[in-house]
């Protein structure tokens, strides 16, 4: 029995019921239409679409495909925006800022309808999600963006004050809030396994534990190099996401992996789970480095995660400070005890916006910012029609110009713990300027 601080388990909670698993080795062709890098949500769905259209596709995975941030994830199919709707207006226009919430609502509804559609068993449920503001000021902002995006792209949102806040979360925490029902959760384990099955049903062949090395022009098209051997690509995809690495250079100066950590409490009675999730919705908060929770598909536990300080050391000092950030919003569950604890990278540019980009003739499909479980199928199916030439299935507002490269930075973020430290104390100073 694990003691009261300690989790049971630092391996994923949605591992229990879908274990992440090497492929059966098969021989590496010598030539395919199309390598993809990286098998996660965004490489498997575009590698989906071309084996449909019939190119021969041969995905790689240094790792289990999924054993990124795919299965690692907390489900929740926010399609989020970091920059909010006011800050995309200042800096991109009112047009592109529509385009962009625009297309994140069709982002969403075609994942739903994906899901549907394919038969996919992930547990999806359109539950709705609350975000909670830290302060009557904030509450407010959040009340003007929800008549904004009910107004001009059609999302059923709507604020919700401070009295009615314990219809939707068991908590006095926050100061009212806003919900969105175009969200919901799913289980990313069984999704992620779901998009494996069908994308090697349509002919994508996936070889795990083969890290790509190097990826060199070769006349028209490329040589990959993977520890397994060689392969020649009519084209290249990239969708490492906050696993790139030095085999894809480019990329790689321009994403800051960040670490976020889960964790997943006990199995809790009944009642408790109905007074703390009344509605079982999705949650999230207003803070820099606000909490995302949720119930799991269950309804039995509660799954919450966050950013996590450092890069390095042991889970226990980090899981009780994601204890203490449930306590704060559940202060019953101060004392809970933990079965899973474990972490993964999310994908930072300096935009805070996905991106689909080509450079030197390969295509790159990544920078989810922590929100890839819409994000990361959709871009990565533009990408595969972007390389199809299919311009108008290509079409997305996420295809402009690569994000910049990061100052001083070649694949350490040994900035990041000052970032989050930052980021941290621009919390306190919000939570103090709310008068909490
Ligand atoms: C803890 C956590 C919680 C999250 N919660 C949510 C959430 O609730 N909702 C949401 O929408 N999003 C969430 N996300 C983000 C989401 O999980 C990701 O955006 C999404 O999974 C990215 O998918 P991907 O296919 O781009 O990358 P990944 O799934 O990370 O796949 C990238 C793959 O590339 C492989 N790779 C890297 N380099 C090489 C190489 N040289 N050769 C071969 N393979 C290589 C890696 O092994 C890895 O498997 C969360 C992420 C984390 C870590």
């Amino acid at each position: 029995m694990p003691d009261a601080t300690t989790a049971e388990k630092t391996t994923p909670y949605w591992w229990d019921a879908a274990p992440v698993r090497p492929i059966p080795p098969r021989p590496l062709p010598q030539a395919v239409d199309v390598a993809i890098v990286g098998a996660g949500f965004a490489g498997l769905s575009a590698g989906l679409v071309l084996a449909r259209e019939g190119r021969s596709v041969a995905a790689f995975d240094a790792a289990n495909p999924g054993e990124g941030a795919s299965t690692r994830n907390g489900g929740i199919t926010s399609g989020n925006i970091r920059p909010d709707f006011a800050t995309m207006v200042r800096r991109f226009g009112e047009a592109r800022a529509i385009a962009i919430e625009a297309e994140g609502h069709a982002a969403r509804k075609f994942l739903y309808r994906f899901i549907a559609e394919e038969g996919l068993d992930c547990d999806f449920q359109p539950t709705g999600a609350f975000k909670g503001a830290i302060g009557y000021r904030q509450y407010d902002a959040m009340a003007r963006s929800a008549e904004a995006l009910r107004g001009k792209v059609g999302i059923e949102t709507y604020a919700v004050p401070f009295a009615e806040q314990r219809n939707y979360v068991g908590s006095d925490f926050y100061r009212g809030g806003a919900v969105r029902m175009d969200i919901g959760g799913l289980h990313p384990g069984k999704f992620h396994a779901e998009i494996l099955r069908i994308a090697q049903g349509a002919g994508v062949a996936v070889h795990s534990g083969t890290p790509v090395t190097g990826i060199a022009r070769d006349g028209d098209g490329f040589r990959v190099a993977t520890a397994s051997g060689t392969v020649r690509a009519g084209r290249v995809l990239v969708c490492t996401n906050g696993y790139t690495d030095r085999a894809a250079p480019f990329l790689q100066r321009r994403l800051v992996p960040v670490r976020s950590r889960i964790i997943v409490t006990e199995a809790l009675a009944p009642e408790t789970m109905a007074r703390l999730m009344p509605r079982r919705m999705m949650l999230g908060e207003g803070r820099q480095l606000g909490h995302y929770y949720r119930p799991t598909p269950d309804g039995r536990r509660i799954l919450l995660g966050g950013r996590e300080s450092g890069n390095k050391g042991d889970p226990v000092g980090p899981s009780l400070l994601m204890r203490a950030g449930l306590a704060q919003i559940f202060p019953e569950l101060a004392d809970v005890r933990l079965s899973h604890s474990w972490f993964g990278n999310v994908a930072m540019n300096r935009d805070m916006l996905p991106r689909i980009f080509e450079a030197d003739g390969i295509v790159y499909a990544s920078g989810f910012c922590g929100s890839g479980t819409v994000w990361a199928p959709w871009i990565g199916m533009r990408a595969a029609y972007k390389l199809l030439g299919q311009e108008a299935r290509a079409s997305s507002a996420f295809d402009f110009r690569p994000p910049a490269s990061v100052p001083l930075y070649r694949g350490d973020p040994w900035f990041m713990p000052t970032i989050i430290q930052g980021y941290r104390l621009q919390d306190r100073i919000a939570m103090l300027r709310a008068r909490r």
